[in-house]
């Protein structure tokens, strides 16, 4: 007898199939690989997105390597796989693949069974299949299969790991062939033991699943319909084909075919077999119980299903040797004894068996197990009991037995007739664990009671509970969501009492329970009632004579009658717990043990989103209609990208509306990572708020290894697209007749809309913030899109209509805008040649009307990795794989805008105008014809793209037969920089009226250059960019301003100033910057002007902070010479001042109100005069800086002046040392731009300083470049010139000639941290600012800490050049209450390591409109992974200076860096190295394009070198140069030259 031989035998032709293949180990390896290849949508569940399953980790490994399904239509296409947390519903994903004609299996633990019973009801009519392996591992629980038995799937067992194999085949075949939901399912301890097995040869697998059938079925799909009704969708077998009217007869017998739920009526006509009890067992055409579904009848019977699986195990037999069938018997033909058994100890009872003497009592015994176990054909169980079977044992594993008799006994009870003659009994027992020692005597006494005259129904055999394991998949609660937890300890401190925190400890309760939001509610319920009990104790106390001491009892009663008071309570319960701890009675004693209840809690319980799905069954539910004062935190982690995709049938409810409907909660939604402090103003409503509230949190959530870059960007597309409305309800505001609901962000979703306009609380938010009107009103969606898209070309059409001439259409996509202004300016020309031309972007064309164009041009230029421009994206992926357009009747051309240059490595130069050309190759492919051959701009040409374009243009005309037309009018020149400030009245421009449109959050493109002169820059949020576009709104604009700040030096009361500002009228966030003043970013349109208010009330002004002017003055921040600082802080104001522009202008627009300005212009133009500037201002940006040696921290050498601080022989200022034409700005390619050091002109007196600069930038006004912007700035006047007859015309102007330079040694261009004394005793901070970025975050409140500093500050804030900040003239006996709070809020750390301190990153993405990647956000990213190189090579301590720009414009000066990096496109930078360490020598390039892991490639052993091979005190840079790793720029003109990385001239 070989009970065993299902673990092992494996015929030849396998084996020499799996000669060479993968041995498969675990029986969910067994199972992923098969699902993976049968099928083109996995859905793996796991415990969390962080934690693989036993199944996820090989999926991820197929999809990883790209692997092929079987399945698969496409053959480049892999199969998707959908992760889903286990507690979030994971069955709905199904839905929506299968109904679209996709293949669905899913890989789950049995736990999700139960919760999923309303979704098995509606699957179990599509080809869906289940792996589930049973929980718990050690001793599986049968009861959830049993309890799901009639849902109406098939279910499939294995037992080995070759069965597992085997049935995962089979069940895969099934559903295809059956139409109908598969569960397989496998304890997978019962194979623990088995040896690998090969993997199974994919031609076996292709075989039995029927591609055919599988073919059917892909290409048919089922209209969408709700799921939580039934949807009429009935099973079609291959075996009874769905008649459809129309259908040719080869065609019915396709077979499997998703059928619409409309046609549910047809289905039911045709269903050929009717449904009969599967209790007869005696029909093979029986209908089981589990197939039948009582609303409709099925089109499949269980005789179907059985005869499916019967052929599937004969074909498996003909190719692998196996042989399978739906109950399986095993051991003598003759035997008389059986146990069948449904749990995980087959294999184990089987060996005991198979070695059993002869005398014991269960030796001959046989073992019968179901392997199809719906639908249960009771007539195939008969046939495969041997006629001497007299007595079956049924053992059934289930730990929780429902009713008296277990379901197997009695589907064994109701097929297998007893009596004589036959089977005389069958008897059941429950299985419980039985440890392997003991299996022997289990046996025993199982056969002993089955064998007795009158055996006992219902023994259990072994223990009830299995030996604890540490529970794995427990529900995991992402880390990030630690972030609101730790901002609700913030808040409230030891009041917080959260009941139902995930991984909190509940002895005896599961994880999933304690999670629950019942359980939670229901353990707060009872903290209040305990506390309620604690109040009446503390009352009783404060009479009782049980105390040893006096001291409690007055505090008692005082705080027994405050107990109710959240603040109060607190504040009585430190005294009254004082007392009660000096008293030490038993009675003290007694009420210490509850000290936690002196305090008023704050009562929450914190959940998920997955919470959302059965609202009105739920905890949520009892909580809001109980009107208990309880606070819920919901957490909702759907990323916005997401939602579309895996949740398209979700319908997740919303529980702020339900939650709303209720009318007595308070309901807030909040985003931490969009708006800080209104989560903060919300958890504070909520735990005010008498009554239940809930806070709904968003926190997207994609994985453990999410950035916080991502979460951020994610929550900022869902929160402005609309998605994640920002609001507060408070039902309490009506009493005080305020609306109820407060919007905290601008666009809302329909449904949220509709609820308030019934409520008509919309029209009272209107009223209340006008400025929400228009973006209410507004809705979204591609339709809405289409249509405008139709609108707009219609409206083009009718313009047209009556102009005679043929048509020219002219598309374009555009980066930076170049090729939109060509294709207007070629729509123009071609209008005046009599063409009916249309100009649009590409995203804005129908793409439908392009077969009908007659002729059609496209301009494109390239983004990314050669890829199309955002606006034309969407138009290239509709025409890209289209194989129907037929273009045969349009003449067409192209014209491509590139770089020959941009990609250096030869490698890359296929992206040279790559969308170009492969539109010009997909257009000729379609059939169009060539109206002119394609035209490549190339920059590198000498008129840039020009020269190609002006080639390209003639032909178009010509072939046209425009050519010649005579006659033209003359085109305008376009207008520049120069034209837009003298036509702009000394800087008015439009910009009144440009604010005062409330149309758009823009202003005209000519004000956007004239705001710069005020110190404000237009800007759009680039994260929500794409997001937008594609909604059909416009790009987030808002407003960056630039504050004036000379020094850098602010006083605390200005610092909180600022601090207000950034918070009402800004993004809660302000920016340090290199050039040492404040920076908002995010003031909308409708604020700037208050804001800029609001900055001259602080005495602060923005003009000129911006713009082709001299801008803000910089000077060393010094803090260990405070005197000395004053007097050279003094010049950089004098400087500052002297060179403002004069234009009234500013103070006009921004700073006087309507009423006023009327009076003030009263109808005539102010005449304005700038004596330094004249109308045309500078032509470009002109920076000056102050150095103090040895301090470089201001960079000298990078401006248009540097002044060098001399002290004199009395150590006061005494003069200047003045070094001009150095600046940062170039152009990557582009060699005529380079960075440059300032060269030395000479000495000054202090006195004369300002004159001095003022002589410089007068000579630069009037021999500037004012033709060419990027050969605008003083560095090429000089170059040009030459130093000597600049400085000599300067020297003309000034009557007075430069001293000799004075000697100064430099020693570095970093910051000093932490504290310092200066010369007069006072002391001096340096907090680490990082990248200057004051915010607050759950981690760290920076932003309220130095609020609070600067609220007892009495010194002054020093802002460095390097974006730190200084607290600057502490006195000693302050120093305490300073460092206390430095401590609260963690600003008193500075041990980073050397690099970090020395790093330095511009503002780059989202906001700056010129940034190519990310910087200030990215470069603490990049330290991070390089400072355990740092650590290893002993580095940590060492100053290296590393800065990063998100393009060559170098805002935080990287070319001056010893290491930078300067974007070149998202994620890819420009390296540079040799740099001088303090701010002396120019970089040179070492890389260009390269990406994180080349990075750290190349820094970590370069890091290793340098540890090793420096010389005493030698600096980063200076090391790269001497070791040759770079060669070292000595002049900005040999700034290309040399460079590591030649760039390759070939194509
Ligand atoms: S360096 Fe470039 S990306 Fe960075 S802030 Fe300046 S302009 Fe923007």
């Amino acid at each position: 007898m070989a009970f065993l031989f299902r673990s092992s035998s494996v015929d030849e032709s396998a084996k020499m199939d799996a000669a060479s293949a993968h041995q498969i180990r675990t029986p969910e390896e067994a199972v992923s690989r098969i699902a993976y290849l049968a099928s083109d949508v996995v859905v793996s569940v796991q415990p969390s997105l962080a934690t693989d399953s036993p199944f996820s980790s090989h999926l991820k490994r197929y999809a990883g390597r790209k692997d092929q399904s079987l399945v698969a239509q496409n053959a480049s296409s892999v199969p998707e796989i959908i992760s889903v947390r286990q507690n979030n519903d994971p069955l709905l994903s199904v839905f929506s693949p299968i109904r679209s004609g996709k293949l669905v299996s899913v890989t789950t633990n049995s736990s999700i069974l139960l919760p999923s019973v309303s979704h098995l009801y509606k699957l179990a009519q599509y080809p869906v299949v289940l792996h589930v392996s049973l929980e718990p591992k050690n001793f599986a629980d049968y009861s959830v299969i049993t309890s799901i038995r009639n849902t109406g799937w098939t279910f499939l067992q294995s037992e080995t790991l070759q069965e597992a194999q085997d049935m995962a085949l089979t069940a895969h075949a099934l559903a295809v062939r059956t139409g109908k939901g598969v569960v397989h399912f496998f304890a997978p301890e019962t194979s623990a033991e088995d040896k690998a097995i090969p993997a199974e040869n994919t031609t076996v697998v292709r075989d039995v699943l029927d591609i055919d059938a599988v073919r059917r079925f892909q290409s048919g799909s089922i209209h969408a319909s709700g799921i939580y009704a039934d949807d009429g969708h009935v099973a079609v077998s291959s075996i009874y084909p769905e008649p459809v009217v129309g259908q040719s007869q080869t065609e019915k017998s396709g077979g499997l075919t998703p059928v619409p739920a409309e046609s549910k009526a047809t289905s039911a006509m045709t269903s050929v077999k009717t449904s009969r009890a599967s209790e007869s067992g005696d029909s093979e055409a029986s209908v089981s119980v589990a197939t039948t579904v009582e609303t409709a009848p099925p089109q499949i019977t269980s005789a179907d299903i059985y005869d499916a699986a019967t052929r599937i195990w004969v074909q498996l037999q003909a190719s692998v040797g196996r042989s399978y069938s739906a109950f399986e018997y095993t051991g003598p033909a003759d035997a008389t004894n059986a146990l069948f058994i449904f749990g995980s100890d087959v294999g184990s009872f089987a060996a005991v068996l198979d070695n059993a003497k002869n005398e014991d009592i269960f030796a001959k015994a046989a073992v019968i197990t179901p392997r199809l176990y719906r639908p249960w054909i009771g007539s195939k169980l008969v046939n495969a009991i041997p006629k001497s079977i007299k007595r079956i044992a049924v053992l059934e594993q289930i730990h929780r037995k429902t009713t008296k008799w277990g379901p197997l006994l009695i589907d064994v009870l109701t097929s297998v007739k007893s009596g004589p003659g036959g089977v005389e009994h069958i008897v059941g027992y429950q299985l419980g664990y039985v440890d392997p020692q003991v299996i022997t005597q289990a046996l025993r006494g199982i056969f002993q009671n089955l064998t007795s005259e009158k055996p006992i129904q219902n023994l259990e055999v072994g223990v009830r509970d299995a030996p604890t394991q540490e529970i794995q998949d427990a529900n995991q609660a992402p880390k990030l969501e630690t972030a609101y937890n730790k901002i609700l300890d913030q808040l409230f401190g030891n009041r917080r009492y959260v009941a139902n925190a995930l991984r909190s400890e509940h002895a005896g309760i599961s994880a999933n329970v304690a999670a629950s939001p019942e359980f939670g509610f229901g353990s707060l319920l009872a903290r209040k009632q305990l506390r309620n009990r604690f109040i009446s104790e503390a009352k009783a106390a404060a009479s009782s004579k049980e105390f040893t001491t006096d001291g409690p009892k007055n505090f008692l009663a005082r705080w027994a009658m405050n107990a109710e008071d959240p603040a109060k309570a607190g504040e009585i319960a430190d005294d009254v717990i004082a007392r009660l701890e000096t008293d030490g009675s038993p009675l003290a004693q007694k009420l210490l043990r509850n000290k936690g209840l002196f305090r008023k809690e704050s009562l929450w319980l914190t959940g998920s989103d997955a919470w959302a799905y059965d609202l009105g069954n739920s905890g949520v539910h009892h909580v809001l209609a109980s009107g208990e004062n309880v606070n819920m935190l919901i957490i909702d982690s759907t990323p916005y990208s997401e939602k579309a995709a895996a949740d398209a049938e979700r319908r997740k409810k919303d529980i702020g509306l339900y939650a709303m409907n209720f009318g007595n909660a308070y309901v807030a939604s909040t985003a931490v990572y969009s708006s800080y402090t209104q989560v903060l103003q919300a958890l504070l409503e909520a735990d005010k708020f008498d009554g239940p509230s809930v806070v709904l949190a968003y926190l997207p959530y994609f994985g453990e290894g999410d950035s916080p870059l991502t979460v951020l960007q994610e929550t900022k597309k869902a929160v402005d697209a609309g998605y994640w409305p920002l609001y507060r309800w408070n039902p309490d505001n009506e009493k005080k007749g305020e609306p109820n609901f407060s919007l905290d962000s601008e666009l809302i979703k329909q449904e949220l809309k509709n609820f308030l306009k019934r409520d008509n609380q919309l029209t009272q938010l209107m009223q209340k913030e006008p400025k929400f009107a228009s973006s209410l009103a507004q809705d979204f969606g591609t339709e809405v899109r289409a249509q405008q898209k139709r609108k707009a070309k219609d409206a083009y059409n009718q313009l047209l209509e009556g102009l005679l001439g043929a048509p020219l259409t002219i598309l374009y996509a555009s980066d930076n805008g170049n090729a939109a202004s060509l294709a207007k300016r070629l729509g123009n020309r071609g209008r005046a040649r009599g063409l009916k031309t249309t100009v649009m972007a590409m995203e804005d064309y129908p793409v439908e009307d392009l077969s009908s164009e007659e002729n059609i041009v496209f301009l494109t230029s390239v983004a990314g990795q050669g890829e199309f421009p955002q606006n034309g994206l969407a138009f290239w992926d509709a025409i890209k794989d289209s194989t129907d357009l037929d273009l045969a009747s349009v003449s067409f051309s192209v014209f491509g805008l590139g770089d020959s240059h941009y990609w250096p490595r030869k490698e890359d130069k296929i992206y040279y105008n790559k969308p170009g050309k492969d539109l010009f190759r997909l257009l000729t492919n379609l059939g169009g014809k060539v109206l002119a051959d394609i035209g490549l701009g190339d920059d590198q040409d000498p008129d840039a793209y020009h020269t190609a374009y002006n080639e390209w243009e003639p032909k178009i005309w010509a072939a046209l037969g425009v050519d010649k037309v005579e006659g033209l009018p003359e085109e305008p020149p376009p207008i520049t920089n120069e034209d837009i400030k003298l036509a702009s009245n000394y800087l008015r421009g439009t910009i009144v009226e440009g604010l005062n449109d409330p149309s758009t959050g823009a202003i005209s493109a000519a004000d956007q250059q004239l705001t710069k002169f005020h110190g404000t820059y237009m800007q759009d949020d680039r994260d929500v960019r794409d997001e937008r576009k594609a909604q059909g709104l416009e790009p987030a604009y808002s407003f960056m301003i630039r504050c004036r700040l000379p020094g850098g030096v602010a006083t605390p009361k200005q610092w909180v100033q600022m601090d207000d500002i950034s918070n009402e009228l800004g993004n809660e966030t302000m920016k340090l910057t290199t050039r040492q003043t404040f920076q908002f970013h995010g003031v909308v349109k409708g604020k700037l002007k208050p804001a800029m208010q609001a900055i001259n009330r602080s005495l602060m002004t923005t003009i000129a902070a911006c713009g082709d002017v001299n801008r803000n003055v910089m000077c060393s921040s010094l803090p260990t010479q405070s005197s000395y600082h004053r007097e050279v802080y003094a010049v950089s104001a004098k400087i500052s001042d002297h060179l403002l522009p004069s234009t009234n202008a500013y103070h006009e627009i921004w700073l006087t109100d309507d009423d006023n300005k009327k009076t003030q212009v009263a109808g005539e133009a102010v005449q304005d005069f700038e004596p330094l500037y004249g109308p045309t201002y500078l032509p470009r940006k002109f920076k000056i800086t102050i150095a103090i040696p040895p301090h470089n921290d201001t960079d000298v050498y990078a401006h248009d002046i540097g002044l060098i601080a001399i002290k004199g022989a009395d150590g006061h200022l005494e003069g200047f040392n003045i070094l001009a034409g150095g600046g940062m700005g170039a152009t990557h390619n582009n060699k005529k731009t380079y960075p440059q050091t300032g060269r030395m002109f000479g000495y000054c007196a202090a006195e004369d300083a300002h004159i001095a600069c003022e002589k410089i930038m007068l000579v630069q006004r009037d021999h500037g470049d004012r033709k060419n912007r990027k050969h605008a700035r003083l560095k090429y006047t000089i170059d040009d010139m030459t130093v000597d007859v600049f400085r000599a015309k300067v020297e003309d102007l000034w009557g007075k000639k430069f001293a000799p330079a004075k000697p100064f040694k430099f020693e570095s261009n970093v910051d000093t941290f932490g504290w310092q004394k200066d010369e007069n005793g006072l002391n001096h901070f340096t907090f680490f600012i990082e990248n200057g970025r004051i915010e607050d975050t759950p981690e760290f409140q920076m932003k309220t800490g130095l609020r609070e500093i600067a609220k007892v500050l009495k010194g002054e804030f020093r802002l460095t050049g390097n974006q730190h900040l200084i607290m600057s003239n502490v006195a000693d006996e302050d120093l305490p209450a300073l460092q206390a709070l430095m401590k609260q809020y963690k600003l008193d750390n500075v041990q980073f390591s050397g690099l970090r301190l020395s790093s330095s990153a511009c503002v780059a993405f989202p906001t700056c409109g010129l940034a190519m990647a990310e910087s200030e956000r990215y470069l603490p990213v990049l330290i991070g992974k390089l400072e355990d190189c740092l650590e290893a090579n002993g580095l940590r301590q060492d100053s290296i200076v590393m800065r990063m720009t998100g393009c060559p414009n170098g805002c935080a000066r990287p070319w001056l860096a010893e290491v930078a990096f300067v974007g070149k496109a998202y994620g890819a930078y420009n390296m540079y190295l040799g740099g001088g360490y303090h701010g002396q020598r120019l970089n040179k390039l070492y890389r260009s394009s390269i990406k994180e892991d080349e990075i750290l490639e190349i820094m970590k052993p370069l890091l290793k070198r340098y540890a090793l091979e420096r010389e005493e005190g030698e600096r980063f840079g200076d090391f790269c140069v001497r070791t040759g790793v770079i060669k070292a720029t000595t002049d900005g003109t040999n700034f290309h030259e040399g460079v590591a990385e030649e760039e390759s001239d070939e194509e």
